[in-house]
């Protein structure tokens, strides 16, 4: 979740998809595409549409127009068949009331893959991922976006990892327990004594350590503390666009030389300095707006996602903010590929918690990714990696050093 929304061109942005969807008569490279894109598994490491399934006007099992990214239908038609759900609360919720809207959160998850039996599993490991690709279904997983839901209680990494989650990120966008966030004025220099214990604890319960939204000096300090690589499920490149939330080159190669992947995300601040520059001045920064909606909304997410979103469309046509387009996504991509190789990136667009580029208005369009990097000269294992197949590998990792620590033989 980053607080500020989408674009609206859907109607637009959907005619166009339909036509790289449906590839033109003889392109050898958009018919190839289409066929790996629709035979790997595309792997999203973040997105929010968990906030909107406590809402009454979204259905997951329908398409939905009411702004929202990502929904069964589109899934389908996107060939998103793996998703990180985001388990997200307020960066100042602490305590037993942070742990109790968590629950919420993922309950919410996890019924949702109830209710969807045909489509959803719930998948905890990344044996289950490819379980459910080959049977057809869509995995579900979750992530928790931010230490504070833990409650200041390290035995809740234990029951979040028994009830399916997967990965926590150590902040948001305000300093937690654990970890100073890269958006508020350091407290702990980098990780707390008691995050240095959760992310040992994070590993032994084979729960991937997710360093998007903690400062610099946090995430140097969890690469040194963690047994297991790590992630950054929704992070982009700095070099590309000078946000606090994306790594800059050294932060990339130190995390790829320890086996992690960097998940790219799509938000238009992180993927263009133009429109992050023009957003600081006109608009604030990310998590400054987030303070502001927070009290227009009173603290209802996709309220504010919604407020935000208005005020970036009424921005754009009054000429004050830059449109950004899909493919600075490949952009950042290719940039992780030539700095530390194929086997370090990701996806992990922020669907349903972030403005999105033109072209890539929602989950239907990911396809365009797989095209886009196969005209680029990409092979397709090198594709299968980016988009999916990296992750499942840190994920496998995690699931091993939590096995060795626990004493368990490997299987
Ligand atoms: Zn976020």
């Amino acid at each position: 979740m980053e607080q500020v929304s989408k674009t609206g061109w859907v109607l637009f942005g959907w005619l166009v998809a339909g036509a790289a969807g449906g590839p033109a008569h003889g392109d050898a490279i958009a018919d190839h595409a289409r066929q790996l894109h629709f035979a790997s598994i595309v792997l999203d490491t973040h997105a929010d549409t968990t906030q909107r399934l406590f809402t009454s006007a979204y259905d997951f099992g329908k398409r939905n127009s009411d702004g929202s990214h990502v929904d069964l239908p589109r899934m389908r038609a996107g060939g998103l068949n793996a998703q990180f759900f985001s388990i997200w609360i307020d960066a100042d919720i602490h305590g037993p009331p942070a742990v109790e809207k968590a629950l919420d959160q993922i309950d919410a998850v996890r019924e949702l893959t109830r209710s969807h039996p045909k489509d959803l599993v719930l998948a905890t490991t990344a044996e289950d991922v490819r379980r459910a690709h080959a049977a057809g279904k869509i995995a579900a997983l979750m992530g928790i976006e931010g230490g504070h839901m833990l409650g200041n209680d390290l035995r809740m990494v234990r029951v979040y990892a028994a009830l399916g989650v997967r990965y926590m990120t150590l902040s948001h966008f305000h300093n937690s327990e654990l970890a100073d966030s890269s958006t508020d004025k350091p407290v702990h220099n980098g990780l707390s004594e008691f995050g240095k214990e959760v992310v040992r604890e994070m590993n032994r319960n084979g729960m991937m350590v997710d360093i998007s939204h903690v400062s610099d000096k946090s995430f140097y300090d969890a690469l040194e503390v963690s047994r297991a690589p790590l992630i950054a499920s929704h992070s982009s490149v700095r070099s590309i666009s000078a946000h606090a939330r994306n790594m800059t080159d050294e932060m990339i190669q130190a995390l790829a030389a320890k086996g992690g992947v960097i998940q790219i995300n799509y938000e238009v601040s992180y993927l263009s300095d133009e429109f992050r520059a023009a957003y600081e001045t006109q608009i604030g920064s990310v998590s400054g707006t987030d303070e502001k909606l927070l009290k227009e909304c009173h603290g209802d997410d996709v309220c504010m996602e919604e407020a935000s979103k208005r005020q970036v469309i009424a921005a754009q046509a009054a000429g004050r903010l830059p449109h950004v387009t899909w493919e600075k996504i490949v952009e950042h991509i290719a940039y992780v590929v030539k700095l530390v190789g194929p086997d370090h990136v990701g996806l992990g667009s922020d669907f349903d918690g972030a403005i999105m580029p033109d072209g890539m208005d929602d989950c239907s369009y990911l396809p365009r990714i797989t095209e886009a990097l196969l005209r680029r000269g990409y092979s397709d294992a090198d594709v299968r990696k980016i988009l999916g197949g990296n992750t499942l590998r840190v994920m496998a990792a995690a699931e091993r050093v939590a096995r060795e620590m626990q004493g368990v033989a490997p299987h």
